[in-house]
């Protein structure tokens, strides 16, 4: 397949969209994004790569590290994790605080922020003050690639303003599902959320997925063949906050947002995607990267479907 010409079909495609969708303003530094910027990076298991855009500019992953600390702690702490974070669609934001109180402070999911924030502190009480480097170590591993850090602006931004997480995490310790101070646990994750990487980074960080768990070049297991089934199947049912049921109808593949406006997906046993453009429609997912997505699988057929 001509991956090259269809990258650049896409890209003349989506240009009538630039008109749409908004910045996040509720993190004031996400704000700052340059609003016509569009990357999209393909890599698939046999290291080949493709790209457009300006797929080496690095923007915060946000929701994206989601992925990264339900991985790691998936691994730590296998069905275990279940009694305090669940596998079930939301069908709500993604910091709604809602269903929480009336669910007793399980969070649905662990893609949506009160489920991240559980899994922030699961791996908090393994890894103790480490559990920062530890997270960043576990990217950088899977990615390949040393040199990747978090933003100290983005971050000290999300604390500043993070007020429904801060609302989140103290109502989930309320119902003794956050072991660690709060404090320290709220900081992880705005700090894991600030981590900058480019389309490309990401899309390599995926392959374990497209690979039943193994890093495809040094064959080294990641995570077990059936976590990384169970990981992508989430990514599928609950990536996209409560629009999950929509990216899946028009994508068709596991995927997994953040409000910075990235999108990686997964193309299972083929290729890891990332898509880039910081507006986002009115559930917080980029516009233009969902758009690029469905364009993606529409000409190539490669979905899981
Ligand atoms: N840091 C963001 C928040 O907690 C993550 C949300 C997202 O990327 O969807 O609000």
């Amino acid at each position: 397949m001509d991956f090259n010409t269809i990258l650049k079909e896409i890209q003349d495609e989506i240009q009538k969209y630039f008109t749409k969708g908004k910045l996040p303003n509720y993190i004031p530094m996400l704000a700052q994004a340059d609003e016509n910027d569009f990357a999209m990076s393909l890599v698939t298991l046999d290291g080949e790569e493709y790209h457009t855009g300006c797929s080496n500019k690095k923007f915060s992953i946000q929701s994206i590290s989601k992925v990264f600390t339900f991985t790691l702690a998936l691994e730590h702490y296998s069905k275990e994790l279940y009694k305090r974070v669940g596998h079930e669609p939301s069908g709500n934001p993604f910091n709604s605080l809602v269903q929480l109180e009336y669910e007793s402070g399980i969070p649905r999911n662990p893609f949506i922020n009160a489920g991240a924030i559980v899994t922030t502190d699961c791996l908090s009480s393994i890894y103790e003050n480490n559990v920062f480097s530890k997270i960043l170590d576990f990217i950088k591993k899977v990615s390949n690639d040393q040199d990747i850090t978090f933003d100290e602006d983005i971050f000290i931004s999300e604390l500043g303003h993070g007020f429904k997480n801060f609302a989140l995490i103290n109502m989930m310790k309320s119902y003794h599902n956050i072991k660690n101070p709060i404090d320290d646990v709220i900081q992880t994750y705005f700090k894991q959320c600030s981590i900058m990487m480019n389309t490309k980074q990401l899309a390599h960080a995926m392959l374990f997925l497209a690979n039943h768990g193994k890093d495809p070049f040094s064959k080294e297991p990641i995570i077990s063949e059936s976590k990384a089934k169970r990981i992508n199947s989430l990514m599928l049912t609950c990536g996209h906050y409560d629009a999950s049921g929509d990216f899946a109808y028009k994508v068709g593949l596991p995927g997994k947002s953040g409000v910075g406006g990235g999108i990686v997906a997964v193309v299972p046993k083929k290729m890891a995607i990332c898509v880039y453009s910081p507006k986002l429609n009115f559930h917080g997912n980029s516009l233009i990267g969902t758009k690029a997505l469905e364009l993606f699988t529409t000409k190539t057929g490669l979905s899981i479907f």
